[in-house]
């Protein structure tokens, strides 16, 4: 299981896998804006991409 649910539509917001919860919506997100991957979005792309307020609250800034 990859650490991160990254949704690259216009969201652009990134999920804690094993924190997720219902209010993610993670069965929203179309296939073509998922990505599962280790690296950590909020680090790579700052000023893009925000943290989940539900499971990366630390993160969230929009
Ligand atoms: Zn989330």
């Amino acid at each position: 299981m990859y650490k991160f649910i990254v949704n690259t539509g216009p969201n652009k917001e990134v999920h804690r896998t094993v924190d997720t919860i219902g209010e993610c919506n993670i069965n929203l997100i179309s296939t073509n804006n998922r990505l599962d991957t280790d690296k950590d979005y909020t680090v790579l792309f700052p000023t893009e991409y925000d943290g989940c307020e539900h499971c990366y609250e630390e993160k969230h800034w929009k």
